[in-house]
């Protein structure tokens, strides 16, 4: 038998293996601006740049980071939503060598400083508006520079106008930040600075090009150390599984913020290492997307099963043309399989679900887009050059196929480690395999499937629960729009099944009605006890419900009573 039966499906279009260009990744950016000058890189709310001002405003950028005493293998932070700006200060410090901290524009000052601490940046690149935030923080960290852009200097006219009114109403008073002291501005850079390239000693294997923060679903928020070799074999493994698609040719759909490993691999990285158009989004939401996807005509469209199902319920779905679409990659959390079929026949594109994470850049594991044969339920396959198995809780010998235990991966995407944080790092890993910490299978052709993150396995009266279960059921239910599942708190099974649920607009269904629906379905002990509905449900930022946080709530809750 095979130790990777998977390999045997692949479509004679994809390799096996893979060959990578032991390149800096920035590199992408300066190949294709010498290859496609004119092409726009980037659509960002009606304006375009094309790739030869991206990449020179990226080495401007590199130039002043430079001047301001950046060097090789300094962290400097990014807090900016998906904008010209964020795609250029990306580029900007790895072209000056530095290494990218990835901050959620959203943080509360105290989130803020421990990541800046954590990660020992020594500038910031953000935005106006969130300045005053960074500037009560900055005492307690070694930020010595703060570079901010706003967003209204990337916009056309009029809506930079318009934009202004609207940031005073919402923030009170126009932020006006002057350039002085530990203060430079964005647009004064790209005036003033020169596009010359930046020269340092490179190591492909062991260079670090991002220390990205794990999305906090559970515990505290670690950086993991993405090498330049992580990044670039991950976007090389996307490049090879996408092979319908043309470099330069594709439009992709910004909506994953850059901010979240996700989007930075399979939308910027991605798009600048093909040479393709990126159509940036600041803010999700549903109609400036279904507007963009009209307008834009995009044919790439990589997001997570929230993102899919709230432009599905979207009340004037059918006024929008979403035909250019021809393939979505679905990720970060469990596609329920209702919403992959309707997503296709309302698009006509693919629709396929992957898997990943922040420790492996993130891909492992993908459907095959274009394959006759549907997998329903499966996060797919391992990626070229990636290997995986089930691990049991101790031993490095894979389980027999079909028996439920950790995923465990190998490959060029897995991370260096966690920053400054040996004793997790040696966790994470057994005999050289990274431990995922999702609970899954494979079968025996060498399609995976997810049951359950290892952590969020209920065990109620003694028997284990997977909360994916009972949501792809509750999911089929037609008045049910969104829901999780999650064990809380009882005090004769030690936890319960809850289910958490927003209703579609104008829908009705009783919590009898749902438990029947449910004893239909499921085995009793798996039926969830409690229904709570709500308007909607606490999310990451890309769109990921955060199970944990409700979990949280409820003891809390049950505490105070
Ligand atoms: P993050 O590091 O924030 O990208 O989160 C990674 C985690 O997201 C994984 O460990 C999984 O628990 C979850 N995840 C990613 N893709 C899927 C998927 N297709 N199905 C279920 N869970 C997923």
């Amino acid at each position: 038998m095979s130790l990777k039966p998977w390999l045997d499906l692949y479509p004679p279009e994809i390799a096996k293996t893979l060959q990578y260009e032991k390149i800096p990744i920035q590199e992408y950016l300066t190949k294709t601006a010498s290859r496609f000058p004119n092409k726009i890189a980037i659509h960002f709310l009606g304006k375009e740049i094309p790739y030869k001002e991206f990449y020179e405003s990226a080495l401007k950028l590199a130039n002043y980071l430079r001047s301001i005493g950046i060097n090789k293998g300094d962290r400097v932070a990014i807090m900016l939503p998906n904008c010209p700006q964020s795609a250029i200060a990306y580029f900007g410090i790895l072209y000056a060598g530095g290494i990218v901290v990835q901050t959620n524009p959203l943080y509360t000052e105290r989130e803020l400083a421990y990541q800046m601490v954590d990660s020992g940046a020594k500038a910031i690149i953000s935005l106006d508006i969130l300045f005053p935030r960074i500037s009560k923080i900055v005492k307690e960290t070694e930020l010595e520079n703060i570079i901010i852009a706003g967003l209204k200097d990337y916009l056309p006219f009029p809506k930079n106008f318009i934009y202004s009114f609207i940031q005073k109403k919402e923030h009170g008073v126009t932020v006006k930040v002057e350039h002085r002291g530990m203060n430079h501005l964005f647009t004064e850079i790209m005036n003033s600075s020169k596009p010359h390239p930046v020269h340092y000693a490179f190591n492909y294997d062991e260079d670090i090009a991002l220390l990205q923060y794990t999305g906090g679903t559970t515990g505290s928020p670690k950086g993991v150390m993405l090498t330049h070799k992580n990044l670039i074999s991950n976007v090389r493994m996307c490049d090879e599984w996408l092979y319908k698609c043309k470099a330069g040719e594709e439009t992709i759909m910004g909506v994953l913020p850059f901010f979240h490993v996700y989007g930075m691999t399979t939308v910027l990285v991605f798009s600048v290492m093909q040479g393709n158009k990126m159509v940036l989004i600041p803010k999700f939401d549903m109609e400036t997307t279904l507007k963009a996807i009209d307008k834009q005509k995009p044919t790439l469209f990589p997001g997570a099963p929230t993102i899919y199902i709230g432009l599905l319920n979207h009340p004037d779905i059918a006024k929008y043309d979403l035909s250019s679409i021809k393939a979505c990659l679905s990720g970060s959390a469990p596609l329920p399989v209702e919403i992959q079929e309707k997503f296709e026949k309302v698009t006509g594109g693919k629709l396929v679900e992957g898997y990943g994470l922040t420790e492996t850049s993130p891909v492992t594991h993908v459907n095959f887009p274009w394959a006759e044969e549907r997998v329903k339920g499966s996060i797919g396959v391992p990626w070229p050059d990636t290997d995986c198995c089930i691990l049991g809780p101790e031993s490095s010998d894979p389980l027999p196929n079909g028996e439920i235990g950790e995923i465990a991966v190998k490959g060029p995407q897995v991370m260096k480690g966690y920053w400054n944080r040996s004793e997790e790092t040696e966790q994470a890993f057994r005999d050289g395999w990274f431990l995922t910490g999702d609970l899954g299978y494979m079968d025996d052709k060498g399609y995976f499937y997810i049951v359950d993150r290892k952590k969020d396995v209920i065990i109620a009266g003694g028997f284990n629960i997977y909360p994916r279960e009972i949501e792809e059921v509750l999911y089929e239910h037609k008045a049910i729009q969104e829901c999780v599942v999650a064990g809380v708190p009882d005090s004769y099974r030690g936890e319960t099944v809850k289910a958490f649920i927003v209703l579609k607009d104008g829908a009705t269904v009783s919590e009898e009605e749902l438990d029947q629906y449910c004893r239909d379905r499921l085995a009793a002990f798996k039926v969830p006890r409690i229904y709570e509905f709500r308007k909607e449900l606490p999310k990451t930022a890309i769109g990921k419900i955060l199970r944990r946080t409700l979990v949280e709530e409820e003891k809390q809750n049950l505490e105070q009573n």
